[in-house]
């Protein structure tokens, strides 16, 4: 089939009953919901931008499973030039779009999983492998959405899987069949999984002997019957019902996450790609984690440049721009944004082959790029705010600048500097609003400290590389300690 329009995605989306609920209705038309449909116009923009001959370099690649063109949201990273692609095409979806896009889970949990069922195969003489690329050949040739379901609800953490008191605060395998297994539990915080067809799930963490029936990956269809999906009622969503363009800040995108119950879910032999081999379940969740920490160094920037455009916009339209103290923040603004980019294409360039061809990320360096991501747009949005000032927070409503009692006083005494009018000062500070403070700051906050883990997960991982006995001999030839 090649390449998806975007008119295919929407009408493919629509045609799956799903069972979806938001703000305790049950959703029928996902595809039209005002909630909802700027998450998934954040996926119909990588379709289209992936039809662009200007973008058709970083969008699209030739897949050696199935020797064609696809979209490089699915591909199977084959040389290090395809990691270098990954981050670039990453920053430019993030210019476009504002905020997190969604799709990159799909080449991310499908890289990680590429190389690992193959060792899994080498050592167990399984057909994971197979299973994968089969089914992964299918993603490619139908240019399918496929989202990843890694966080479990955890329960008591203190806990393992195996000794909590609901078993199914896991997801994990209740029955074998000859033909498959069936699975219970949930996925947490799964973003733009109402625009997804196919959901792949994974362990959460390592795991110990015991917990075979938490070893558990597979592909599921999103509308599997036993599958429902409970949307996040999140920071500012009902502006989109409520209020009108003006007051959305970026009224096209935005993000949706959902809560995600597997209830007796079947799935096939075919579709299984891990299925009790414990010491693999954080081999393979470490690998999505490196893939995705490095995305950050991809989109974060892609995102912090529309921040960075839109202060800078807005210096410019009340008059600030020549201040040193502005321009010193814009400066500011864009080193740490830099140094995510930078932090982002190292992790890519810095990368190595795996076994099974395909190439993996430097772990280090993606670790790293996370750890930065955590704290600098946090820093960014600080200084957003100081150069936004106190109008950030308390602008009236589009409604207010179409009444004609009060449109009039508010053109008048919010108006900008040469001419600049109330309306376009007012627009680029609800586009600061939304990313800092709104229902955007979910992919650019929120997202940036605890998506593809939180910070302690990166520290472990940075004491676990930082070869601290290789640093003490360095020290030690010089200071000539024996
Ligand atoms: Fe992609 Fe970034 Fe969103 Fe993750 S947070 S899905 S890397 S846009
Ligand atoms: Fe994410």
């Amino acid at each position: 089939m090649g390449l998806m329009t975007s008119e295919q995605y929407i009408e493919s989306i629509r045609a799956m009953k799903r069972n979806v609920y938001f703000m305790g209705q049950k959703i029928e038309n996902t595809v039209d919901h005002p909630v909802l449909r700027p998450s998934m116009n954040c996926i119909i923009e990588t379709y289209e931008m992936a039809q662009m001959p200007e973008f058709e370099d970083l969008m699209t690649a030739e897949s050696h499973l199935i020797h064609e063109k696809v979209n490089r949201f699915s591909h199977i990273d084959m040389t290090k030039e395809d990691l270098m692609k990954k981050v670039q095409m990453q920053r430019l979806v993030g210019r476009r779009t504002g905020m997190c896009y969604q799709r990159c889970v799909t080449m991310d949990g499908g890289n990680s999983l590429y190389s690992t069922t193959y060792e899994i195969d080498q050592k167990y003489g399984t057909h994971y492998h197979e299973n994968f690329v089969n089914w992964f050949k299918r993603v490619q040739k139908e240019d399918l959405y496929v989202c990843v379901g890694i966080t479990d609800p955890k329960g008591d953490r203190s806990k393992s899987p195996v000794d909590q008191a609901d078993p199914d605060l896991f997801l994990h395998v209740v029955e074998r069949r000859p033909d498959g297994v069936v699975i219970n539990g949930a996925k947490l915080h799964l973003t733009s999984c109402v625009n997804a067809h196919e959901i792949f799930v994974m362990p959460t963490m390592s795991l110990k002997p015991g917990a075979e029936d938490y070893a558990i990956s597979a592909a599921i269809p999103m509308d599997d019957p036993g599958i429902t999906l409970i949307i996040d009622h999140n920071s500012c969503d009902l502006r989109k019902i409520h209020s009108k363009e003006m007051d959305l800040g970026n009224a096209k995108y935005g993000g949706i996450e959902a809560v995600c119950v597997f209830d007796h879910v079947f799935v096939p032999n075919e579709r299984i790609f891990l299925n009790g081999e414990t010491e693999f379940a954080g081999i393979l969740v470490d690998r999505f984690a490196t893939y995705h920490r490095n995305s950050y160094g991809g989109c974060k920037p892609g995102t912090g440049d529309v921040l960075i455009g839109a202060c800078s916009l807005l210096s410019e339209y009340i008059g600030t721009n020549k201040a040193a103290h502005i321009k010193d923040k814009l400066v500011e603004m864009t080193h740490l944004n830099e140094t995510l980019w930078a932090c982002g294409v190292a992790s890519s360039a810095a990368g190595y082959q795996m076994p099974a061809g395909n190439w993996m990320i430097d772990p280090m360096l993606a670790n790293i790029c996370k750890l930065n991501v955590t704290r600098f747009p946090y820093e960014i949005c600080h200084l957003a705010e100081e150069i936004a000032g106190g109008l950030l927070v308390t602008m009236p409503s589009q409604a207010d600048f179409e009444n004609p009692e009060t449109g009039p006083y508010l053109r008048k005494f919010l108006q900008g500097a040469n001419g600049v009018s109330a309306e376009d000062k007012v627009r680029a500070l609800r586009l600061i609003e939304t990313m800092t403070r709104g229902a955007g700051a979910v992919g650019y906050l929120t997202e940036s400290m605890h998506g593809a883990g939180s910070p302690a997960a990166q520290k472990i991982n940075i004491a676990r590389y930082a070869d601290l006995s290789g640093k003490q001999e360095c020290a030690k030839r010089l200071a000539n300690i024996k």
